[in-house]
């Protein structure tokens, strides 16, 4: 039977395809601009810069001074460039840090943004913003914060590290499994969510195993879009408010400690939402926090909390940032609980 429900799907173009970067000219015109400012970290600048070459004169400039969390200083920094620059656009070339900066910028003046997505966080195709000030993230959606258009280019992933491929990736299917429980779920994104996580189930290894291969790249990329789309749509939960409590407050990286904490989110939400995750349950041997587990020990990712720099003794402010403002998760939120689920994933040792 078809359950009952409401879906509101997000506008925005996807241009996919090994290559796919060649048509970045063609996008911006598509959206009538002629002034892009090319965004990235630092440490892609020489690449944004050949971007902007690609472009010629429909590129203004670079600033590639994005960087985790996305905190409102270098925002303020990146509008005195585009301003500067009079740009009409934002080309967020990178993960999510840059494509935060890009979507922080658009917030404030609605630029329009084309985005080539070179990790697997699925920030690209979501309507959401999160910012980082005086310690504290805080968290948007608005429709003016979704990406005009979207390039993914599986060539353009062939140099991403494999440590930071596969915690990209753990953190993709992340955004599926808290999809697949959440309340306002819908067909099509639970559809997306099984697809999306079938898709880096398969790719990861093979990545782990050669890092150029074409074909495990653009799995992976594909399924990181029907992830990030599932992130975009439906509500997130507990394993999303833990991970945001951590890299807001504790300033943790993003795509590791997703990685770190999925096994167990997942393990603690198992019972309340078992026929919620069935379909997934069986491509993780059946228990899924342990499966999840197993699977990221095979792939090398990071284990424990306390090898991303947490203190033990931050373990107990963080989980009273986790049960701060009240949230739904299938499992009732309740704060011992959480303050051990910390400590096993703190010690990194399996989930309970
Ligand atoms: P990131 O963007 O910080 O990238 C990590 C590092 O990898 C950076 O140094 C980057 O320059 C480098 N890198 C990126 N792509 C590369 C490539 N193809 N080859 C070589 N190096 C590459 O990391 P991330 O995990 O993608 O993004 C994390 C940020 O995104 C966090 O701030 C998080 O909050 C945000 N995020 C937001 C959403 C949303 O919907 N709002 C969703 C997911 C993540």
């Amino acid at each position: 039977m078809v359950e009952t429900f409401a879906l509101t799907l997000n506008p925005g173009r996807v241009v996919f395809g090994r290559g796919a970067v060649s048509q970045l000219p063609a996008e911006v015109a598509r959206l009538r601009c002629k002034r892009a400012l090319v965004l990235s970290t630092p440490s892609r600048k020489a690449d944004a810069e050949r971007l902007a070459g690609q472009l010629g004169e429909a590129a203004v400039g670079v600033f590639a001074g994005a960087t985790m969390h996305t905190p409102v200083s270098v925002t303020e920094r990146a509008l005195v460039a585009y301003e500067g620059e009079r740009a009409d656009c934002v080309v967020s070339f990178g993960g999510g840090s840059t494509i935060g900066l890009g979507k922080a910028i658009a917030w404030r003046n609605d630029t329009s943004q084309i985005v080539i997505a070179t990790t697997y966080a699925g920030s690209e195709v979501t309507p959401i913003l999160g910012e980082t000030e005086e310690s504290l993230k805080t968290t948007r959606r608005d429709p003016r914060i979704l990406p005009e258009a979207v390039i993914y280019d599986p060539d353009l992933t062939l140099g991403l590290p494999v440590d930071m491929s596969v915690s990209s990736g753990l953190n993709a299917m992340a955004h599926a499994v808290e999809g697949l429980y959440a309340q306002d779920r819908n067909p099509i994104s639970t559809w997306q969510a099984v697809e999306g996580i079938r898709a880096l189930k398969q790719a990861l290894p093979c990545i782990v195993e050669n890092p150029v291969d074409g074909e495990a790249r653009s799995l992976a990329l594909y399924g990181s879009w029907l992830c990030g789309t599932v992130l975009g749509t439906v509500g997130m939960a507990l394993h999303h408010k833990l991970c945001h409590t951590l890299g807001g407050s504790f300033d943790l990286p993003h795509a590791a400690t997703h990685a770190i904490l999925l096994p167990h989110s997942v393990a603690h939400n198992a019972s309340a939402a078992a026929e919620a995750l069935k379909p997934i349950a069986n491509l993780f041997g059946g228990s899924l926090g342990g499966g999840l587990h197993d699977f990221a020990a095979s792939l090398g990712a990071p284990l424990a909390l306390r090898d991303l720099g947490l203190a033990e003794s931050d373990l107990d402010c963080a989980a009273d940032l986790a049960v701060r403002n009240p949230y739904w998760n299938p499992r009732p939120i309740d704060r011992d609980a959480i303050r051990s689920l910390l400590q096993r994933a703190w010690e990194g040792k399996p989930p309970q």
